[in-house]
């Protein structure tokens, strides 16, 4: 199984030099088995030129695709009205997330169309088929799939990806519990090879107002980590106002509790 982050950033993509090493696009991420069909979680803008390098290696070829949707704050949504595939009748894409089937067209219809953007969604050329994630498992493309529900305002999930040798959690908006740590999530990363964990805020930004926004630190992640048993933690979901240094502040910060702890990068490919 490969796990690839397309995108690591929270809130809006950063752009500049200062945010060259982890990146500036927002939340998005692609699973698959080789060979197989690929599986995105989320569509922030790191979709965008994932996209178009898939249009052009693609050819006129037809392409399958799923989208799974963590929840729909708009980072985790902007980069799909820029994704070249969904304006092409050569590709298939079914999306999933936590909504009915009709809810999740019209919640995708009301973020293409009306005031906001000149296309309507269900004009857009790509055949699209809508799906409510199942309780439990459930297997796209060879890889199974299970959800926990995650702290976060208008709720959100986390996934594990597992194949038959490795898994990996991704939990990229959370807000841990005020006192303790989340055993839901715990329980449901325990012995996972790697945690992908929710960093977006330093534990004095999160004391000095962040309390209820939805988002934790990269202290509570090495609690879940140690609790879960997992094999690394890797931060993600960056604020969009720590450049690289601040990044690597945190990462050499958390190293020094949990050694083996890792930062995402965009691009960074995981080999499971
Ligand atoms: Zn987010
Ligand atoms: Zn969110």
């Amino acid at each position: 199984m490969e796990f690839t982050f397309l995108g690591v950033r929270g809130s809006t993509p950063a752009s500049g030099n200062k945010f060259n090493k982890y990146g500036g696009h927002t939340s998005c991420s692609l699973v698959q088995l080789p060979d197989r069909e690929k599986i995105v979680v989320d569509t922030g803008t790191g979709i965008i030129g994932w996209g178009q390098d898939l249009k052009k290696n693609q050819g006129g070829r037809s392409l399958r695709l799923s989208i799974l949707f963590t929840h729909f704050h708009l980072d985790h949504l902007m980069g799909l009205l820029f994704f070249n595939p969904l304006f092409s009748p050569s590709t298939q894409i079914t999306f999933y997330s936590s909504l009915s089937p009709k809810s999740l067209e019209k919640c995708l219809s009301s973020l293409m169309g009306g005031r906001f953007f000149p296309v309507k969604f269900m004009e857009t050329s790509s055949k699209k088929i809508f799906r409510k994630i199942p309780p439990g498992r459930f297997r796209i493309a060879g890889i199974q799939i299970s959800h926990c529900p995650l702290n976060h305002p208008q709720g959100a999930l986390a996934f594990k990806f597992q194949d038959k040798y490795k898994s990996v959690i991704l939990a990229t908006d959370t807000e841990h519990p005020e006192n303790g740590i989340d055993d839901e999530l715990a329980a449901f990363a325990f012995g996972a090879d790697y945690l992908i964990y929710d960093a977006m805020l330093t534990p004095s930004e999160y004391k000095a107002g962040k309390k209820g926004w939805g988002h934790s630190t990269w202290e509570e992640g090495i609690k879940v980590a140690k609790k879960a048993e997992v094999g690394r933690l890797i931060l993600s979901h960056f604020n969009p106002v720590h450049k690289d240094r601040k990044i690597d502040q945190i990462l050499s910060q958390s190293k020094k509790k949990l050694p083996k702890t890792l930062a995402a990068k965009e691009g960074q490919k995981i080999i499971l």
